[in-house]
């Protein structure tokens, strides 16, 4: 497939709607993404022919939904070059990989005392999931700090490690200032210690390619709905070592082997973490989400996407009062900036109203607007399908309001 953007264009129908009379400029895929056609045809496909519960059944139905469903964890397994369809953990999202490895890795192996290497730019939900498990185990929290530009201080990383430390938990990309995080040499290090690494996809996945065997990163989350696919589906990979070490997540139909009421087996992997029935018509979506960013290329669009940030930040630039919250040498498809003195949420709320939408505010991430000396940013972040246009847009739009104030 080529990379043409009419085309492109076509296959999200919400593309073509308008918002107060004005045709709608998306520029919030840092919180979720659109749907091209083929993931929602194909769930539609889904519910309207094959639906019936997966694994269990005899029946016909009940075996092509099964077979959609493990074909899709094995596009899953292909997009991030996993060495097993058994290290692929399908989830909620993002958030609910987090909390099953915290959750699990703090029952089995985390005591009193021991240490998570986290950092200042991570989600909520890389720093709660672990304070829940601080307030259970006694844990400590480490905090990697930040330069003012945005990007991790590797020398203080390194100086976080000690025989204490039990895991490392990073963002590869930041949702708020677009930092791409060296994750490759910070799990060498890791390894170096003898500490296995989780790695928040969220906002990597969608903009280029991730082999997690390259990486070699032991745990890896990612959101189905940040990717152009479903919401309420995600991913966790984990090395089959580690899974295998760990205990269930969640008790239930699907996680086990045999159950009496004196002793019940677990299913092996990756079934012995998904408890319930599955959302199998979801993951049949994020199969065709991940075949359709592949047919495109995801080359191709990290090259779409880096010349529109790289011509955003250089017109935005020319606007007054324009402060950029996040410099980092290697930048993702995020901007997060402020304007003079004007209220990031008077910003988003008339961009808005010129159909123009960005986010505005914290973004799930307080520790980093506190590093930062900030309340909030209004953030744009682009997807495989945003235009030059639509940044000229963006950027008249601000100029406008700026006017305003
Ligand atoms: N981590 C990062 C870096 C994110 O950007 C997000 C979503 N904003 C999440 C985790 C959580 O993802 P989800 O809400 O899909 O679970």
């Amino acid at each position: 497939m080529s990379y043409d953007m009419n085309k492109i264009r076509e296959d999200f129908p919400i593309l073509g709607r308008e918002v107060y009379g004005k045709p709608l400029v998306y520029l919030d895929n840092g919180a979720t993404t659109q749907k091209p056609r083929s993931v929602v045809e194909a769930m539609t496909h889904e519910y309207y022919n094959v639906n019936a519960n997966v694994h269990r059944g005899v029946h016909f139905l009940s075996q092509q939904a099964t077979e959609l469903h493990e074909q899709a964890r094995e596009t899953v397994r292909r997009f991030l070059n996993a060495r097993s369809t058994a290290e692929i953990v399908f989830t909620r999202g993002t958030t609910e990989s987090i909390n099953l490895v915290a959750t699990t890795f703090g029952d089995a192996i985390l005591k009193e005392g021991d240490e998570v290497i986290v950092s200042e730019m991570e989600h909520h939900s890389n720093i709660v999931s672990w304070q829940l498990v601080q307030a259970r185990k006694g844990i400590r929290l480490r905090v990697i700090p930040i330069t003012d530009e945005g990007e991790l201080r590797l020398d203080e990383y390194e100086k976080l490690f000690n025989e204490r430390t039990r895991l490392v938990s990073i963002t590869h990309v930041s949702n708020v200032l677009g930092t791409v995080n060296p994750v490759k040499e910070m799990i060498r290090t890791a390894h170096d210690h003898g500490v296995p690494v989780l790695v928040d996809g969220a906002q990597s996945t969608p903009h280029f390619a991730v082999d997690v065997q390259d990486l070699d990163c032991d745990f890896f989350a990612f959101s189905g709905h940040k990717i152009y696919g479903p919401t309420g589906i995600g991913v966790l990979y984990g090395k089959e070592e580690w899974l295998d070490r760990l205990p269930p997540y969640m008790g239930g139909g699907e996680m086990i082997q045999n159950v009496s009421f004196e002793r019940t087996t677990f299913n092996e992997l990756p079934y012995k973490f998904e408890a319930g029935t599955p959302d199998y018509v979801a993951t049949t979506g994020l199969a065709r989400a991940l075949d359709y960013v592949t047919a495109l290329g995801m080359d191709n669009i990290y090259a779409h996407e880096q010349a529109l940030t790289d011509y955003a930040m250089e017109q935005m630039a020319t606007i007054e009062g324009m402060r950029f919250i996040g410099t980092p040498k290697h930048k993702d498809a995020v901007i997060s900036f402020l304007v003079g003195d004007i209220h990031h949420l008077d910003l988003g709320t008339l961009l808005d109203r010129l159909g123009i939408a960005v986010r505005t505010g914290h973004h799930c991430a307080e520790p980093l607007m506190r590093r930062m000396g900030i309340e909030g940013t209004v953030r744009a972040s682009f997807g495989l399908y945003n235009t030059f246009e639509e940044v000229d847009a963006l950027v008249a739009g601000i100029r406008r309001v700026a006017r305003m104030f």
